[in-house]
């Protein structure tokens, strides 16, 4: 190359070396709202270590690494024997242990747990989103094997170890645990009724051996999943080890690996279950009962994984136009950019803020045993689930564009986010299937909908479109006909009341005004970029800075 006719200029600068959790001032701020003072500065100090880390030039090259190297599935070894192993890249391993070494798997066990989790998990998870998976499906594993108090006594303490322990061997020999869980079949995924594979008792009681298949499993490497399976009393829920307490294989045949749109770090399977031993987890014919909880958890990490991914994308997004000049100037500073940058920026902050909230609700119901809080987070849940996680595309697709054309070459990191970012709104139950969600808690669960209404409440008086918003809401709700073809809509309704209340008492006015303007008060069109142009956009987008 000839530096005489190929100058580089007009280009970003790396974005290295920062730290990744003190730069984004919703989520600091929201930490810090949610914790008792005494708490504040040691929490602070752990989130940062973790920014910086996630910041750095090292972490960065190993989210790269894993996403470019997927895993490869080993079905026998040299001689023909069967080992149904995942070989992943070294990469992927030193993103897991950080990972298990930061807690994202240990909020049962911490002083508020779950907040320290989800901020963990949001500024982590923006290197590379694939690990995600195995650290959220360990830490949700939690809650049901508590119904169980043997069980949790054997894995409580390996699921949320600080230890990452590679390797498939009787869980007594290891230092932390990793797991996994299999519902979905290929008749039936949402509606897991519909599971064929069956369980018979053995003679041992309590134990089983399961014969069928599943058609998603991700994580197959893990120690060990719970699975849902017919039994005679019904559909059960099982905990199946990859090993036996002896150290021989337990059936568990992975027939091959999914070659998936994104998330390529991360090994889905297709499993066949052939007289697998498992153990039953809660009573014979409760199963969805007991694996709801395992569910629940791993549907407040798709919100927190989105708003991780929202973050990262608007990151990179205002880091590049900071840089780039066009027709004249700089193009964070062009009045059109600008609008686009603030509007990308006030939906990642009301991801943010709303993630961090259900986390906070999270401690209080399962650290506190606050039912209203626990009431809230059933009908909170799957509207967040449901809204957030559809936020997510269109938010990257348009961060993406704000790089030109170097957003649609993989090096930016662009392609990678925008591959991911469909999968939380899938998995875990689809868009429509948290709407039915929300419309079933609705009819059923009346002290849910008042903590939902108690929540929103509590900003009411603050901001004129917010007050017409609520009432807005109970005014289609009034009328149920019909409203099953109306839930997508009732439910971002309650979403946009729902972020915008928290917004309205939480984030700066500018922020506020942004968000009260456009979402809830029709000032906005139907692509990001549509603000009204009076709003102080300036101060959003700098709020957005990746370092200030
Ligand atoms: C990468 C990846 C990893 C996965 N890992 C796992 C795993 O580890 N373990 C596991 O158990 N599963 C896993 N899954 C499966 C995932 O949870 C399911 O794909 C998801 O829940 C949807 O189920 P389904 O694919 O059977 O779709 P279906 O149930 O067939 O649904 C198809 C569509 O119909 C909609 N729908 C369903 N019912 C209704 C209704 N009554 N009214 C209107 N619309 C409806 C859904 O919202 C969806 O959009 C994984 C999926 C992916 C993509």
């Amino acid at each position: 190359m000839n530096a005489s006719t190929h100058a580089v200029t007009n280009q970003p600068e790396p974005l290295v070396g920062h730290d990744v959790f003190a730069a984004d001032h919703a989520l600091t701020e929201g930490v810090a709202r949610h914790l008792p003072e005494g708490l504040r500065d040691s929490v602070r100090e752990e989130l940062s270590g973790l920014g910086r880390a996630a910041g750095s030039a090292q972490a960065q090259e190993w989210g790269v690494q894993a996403d470019r190297n997927p895993p490869r599935l080993l079905t026998h070894d040299r001689y023909g024997h069967r080992i149904d192993e995942v070989e992943f890249h070294p990469a992927w391993h030193r993103l897991l242990a950080k990972g298990v070494g930061a807690g994202l798997t240990a909020a049962w066990t911490r002083e508020h747990g779950h907040l320290r989790r989800a901020a963990g998990f949001l500024v982590w998870t923006q290197v590379e989103a694939g690990h995600g998976c195995p650290l959220s499906m360990t830490h949700a594993a939690v809650p049901a094997l508590r119904t169980d108090p043997a069980l949790a006594a054997a894995w409580e303490p390996k699921l949320t170890s600080l230890v990452y322990d590679q390797g498939l061997r009787p869980v007594a020999q290891k230092a932390g645990a990793l797991f996994g869980m299999g519902m979905t079949e290929k008749q039936g995924g949402s509606d897991v009724r519909a599971n064929t594979t069956r369980a018979e008792a053995l003679a041992e009681e309590g134990t089983y051996a399961l014969t069928g298949h599943k058609w998603f499993c991700s994580a197959p490497m893990s120690d060990a999943f719970l699975v849902l399976a017919q039994a005679p009393g019904g559909l059960t829920c099982f905990l199946v080890p990859r090993v036996l307490e002896d150290g021989t294989r337990n059936p568990f045949a992975i027939q091959r690996l999914k070659d998936k749109l994104g998330n390529r770090s991360n090994a889905s399977g297709e499993v066949e279950f052939a007289g697998t031993w498992a153990r039953r987890v809660g009573e014979e014919g409760r199963g969805v009962r007991t694996i709801i909880e395992m569910v629940s958890a791993t549907r407040l990490d798709c919100v927190t994984g989105s708003a991780a991914l929202m973050r990262q994308a608007v990151v990179q997004a205002v880091h590049h136009t900071s840089y780039r000049s066009a027709f004249g100037g700089v193009l964070i500073e062009k009045p059109l950019m600008r609008n686009v940058l603030a509007d990308l920026a006030v939906e990642s902050e009301a991801a943010t803020t709303l993630a961090l909230r259900l986390a906070a609700a999270y401690d209080a119901a399962y650290g506190e045993g606050d039912e209203r809080e626990r009431a809230f987070l059933r009908l909170a849940l799957p509207v967040a689930k449901y809204w957030v996680t559809k936020r997510c595309t269109p938010l990257v697709a348009e961060a993406l564009e704000c790089l030109g054309g170097n957003g649609y070459v993989e090096e930016s990191g662009m392609p990678r986010l925008l591959r991911e970012s469909p999968l939380n709104s899938l998995w875990e139950g689809a868009g429509n299937v948290q709407a039915l969600d929300v419309l079933r808690v609705l009819q059923r669960e009346p002290a849910a909908f008042d903590a939902f209404l108690r929540e929103v409440g509590r900003a009411r008086g603050a901001d004129h479109r917010l007050d017409a918003a609520i009432k807005a809401l109970l005014t289609e709700l009034a009328d149920l006909s019909g409203i099953e073809a109306r839930a997508r809509r009732l439910v971002e309704r309650m979403a946009v009341v729902l972020q915008g209340s928290l917004l309205v008492r939480f984030a700066p006015s500018y922020v506020e005004e942004a968000y009260c303007a456009s979402r809830l008060g029709g000032d906005w069109g139907t692509s990001f970029g549509t603000l009204p142009h009076t709003l102080d956009l300036a101060a959003v987008v700098d709020r957005a800075r990746p370092v200030h």
